[in-house]
């Protein structure tokens, strides 16, 4: 595969810059510190597209709480497809028993990931069990989920950056944007 040279350069268009997305951080820190004041709050996210956005996410709530760190992968999607098929690749570390968790996630696409993740942590019996996106994508809802924190609702564009990846790319950009159509063709 060949490899970019300005990652920059690949991108059409940028649909949240960096101050935005910090902004919103910073405001879903707030709402998060109100509603779980005294609780015991544990954030789980899922690797490794919330990466950034936990790292940022966590640091905006005054409360102590507990991290932990999930990784799955989707199998029988495509580059830019899930499937709704999810393998732990990586469970939690420790017991969210009795735990307040709140789910952090990079994105909701069809809810299909999300679905299978949350019946998963329910079975964990937490004493509550929330979620928490920065990016929603409500037209492409297979799976009616409903979502206590959100970000940014995004039209139907496959997005990279800020932790989005595509093909394990551009995961290190500070915004999100959307990529040109050019870069998909190269490899499909
Ligand atoms: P869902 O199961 O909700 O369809 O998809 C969730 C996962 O698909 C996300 O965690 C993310 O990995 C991937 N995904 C969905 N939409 C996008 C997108 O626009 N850009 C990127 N890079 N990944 C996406």
């Amino acid at each position: 595969m060949s490899h970019t040279v300005d990652l920059e350069a690949d991108i059409g268009e940028v649909l949240l810059s960096e101050a935005e997305i910090a902004a919103k951080t910073a405001e879903l820190g707030r709402r998060i510190s109100e509603d779980y004041a005294g609780r015991n709050l544990t954030l789980v996210s899922v690797l490794k597209g919330s990466l950034p956005f936990m790292a940022d996410l966590m640091r905006q709530i005054s409360l102590p709480l507990r991290i932990d760190l999930m990784e799955v992968s989707s199998y029988g999607g495509t580059a830019t497809e899930s499937s709704g098929l999810v393998r732990i690749i990586k469970d939690l570390s420790a017991s969210i028993a009795d735990e307040d968790v709140l789910l952090v996630e990079d994105i909701i696409d069809t809810g299909l990931t999300l679905n299978y993740l949350v019946r998963y942590l329910r079975g964990k019996n937490p004493a509550s069990l929330r979620i928490c996106t920065l990016l929603d994508k409500p037209a492409r809802r297979l799976v009616d989920i409903p979502v206590d924190y959100v970000g940014f609702e995004i039209p139907d564009q496959f997005v990279v950056g800020y932790g989005l990846d595509y093909s394990e790319r551009y995961r290190n950009l500070r915004f999100v944007g959307v990529l040109r159509p050019e870069v998909y063709s190269a490899h499909e």
